[in-house]
């Protein structure tokens, strides 16, 4: 079992040291999980060189003004830290032998991807993950801003969906990442379509022609929406395609690091899947679903 999906800090926070100790408290509520090896996953736009790089893009024609207002105060705050000094404390965890391999959560800039894998070509990232969390500059998953939630009343719902796919086709033809995260997060906020079939379709073909995998995340379970990601007629097309798979608990503290283990495996069992997707420099592996038992289960 794996946990590919780990942030360092909440968003509530930023500017916030780095410490080797943090990794291990999660490798030891991991391992009481039977989960055996983990990605810390920091978002890019954390990061002072994705602010270098990619700032700026919510100035684009057609972005409303509250969105733009929103998504500027949204970066300023969060693009603080040092992305060597976080390849650094990675590196040292795994130097000491914490089962952590060093990966990042990517956002989608839209025509923009190669401008991001060029940047992260220079790091030694063992796995990337992909996501799409906003749709031009509408941070459609963020609950605690009125001006992004106000949104949801103002827009169609299939809609949503459609402009989401569709970003998510765009990320996944990028090949600049392997995982797509939580593949359906535009139902984060608990707006689904009556006949999502068509947009699951989709997210599925995109996945499969990339060769990237998906990860199966139990945050959805802490969300509005009450389930995981994704949902079991979008992972049952997954297995169908053969996508390979990833579990993830997306926590952004120790407390929800391996959240809800069980469940994720029962998920997988019920879609028939007993082989995840690990990663070592970015290529993949596959590993038993099981395996975080046995070794648990060796050690007592
Ligand atoms: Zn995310
Ligand atoms: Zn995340």
């Amino acid at each position: 079992m794996l946990d590919y999906h780990l942030h360092l800090w909440p968003h509530s926070e930023h500017e916030t040291a780095l410490s080797l100790d943090q990794l291990a408290a999660y490798c030891e509520r991991a391992q009481a999980a039977g989960v055996t090896e983990l990605a810390v996953t920091e978002h890019l736009f954390r990061f002072r060189q994705a602010d270098a790089l990619l700032g700026g893009f919510w100035d684009d024609p057609g972005v409303p003004p509250a969105l733009a207002e929103s998504m500027a105060r949204y970066w300023k705050f969060h693009a603080t830290a040092d992305l060597d000094a976080y390849v650094e404390c990675a590196l040292e965890a795994k130097a000491v032998g914490l089962p952590i391999v060093i990966g990042l959560e990517v956002d989608f800039y839209e025509g923009r991807m190669d401008t991001v894998a060029g940047l992260l070509a220079g790091y030694p990232f063992d796995v990337l993950l992909g996501s799409v969390h906003w749709v031009d500059a509408w941070r459609f998953d963020d609950l605690d801003d009125p001006a992004s939630m106000a949104e949801w009343s103002a827009r169609e719902v299939d809609a949503c969906w459609d402009a989401y796919t569709g970003a998510m086709e765009e990320l996944a033809a990028s090949r600049s990442c392997d995982v797509l995260a939580h593949p359906d997060l535009i139902k984060v906020a608990g707006h689904v379509p009556t006949a999502p079939d068509e947009w699951w379709d989709r997210l599925a073909e995109a996945a499969a022609d990339s060769g990237m995998a998906a990860e199966v995340s139990s945050a959805g379970w802490r969300k509005p929406v009450g389930e995981q990601y994704p949902a079991a007629a979008l992972l049952d097309r997954f297995v169908a395609r053969g996508v390979p798979l990833t579990t993830a608990s997306d926590a952004h503290r120790l407390e929800h690091v391996a959240d809800r283990a069980d469940d994720l495996r029962a998920v997988l069992a019920t879609a028939g899947a007993d082989t995840l997707q690990a990663y070592r420099g970015r290529v993949g592996h596959p590993v038993a679903v099981t395996a975080g038992v046995a070794f648990l289960n060796s050690r007592v």
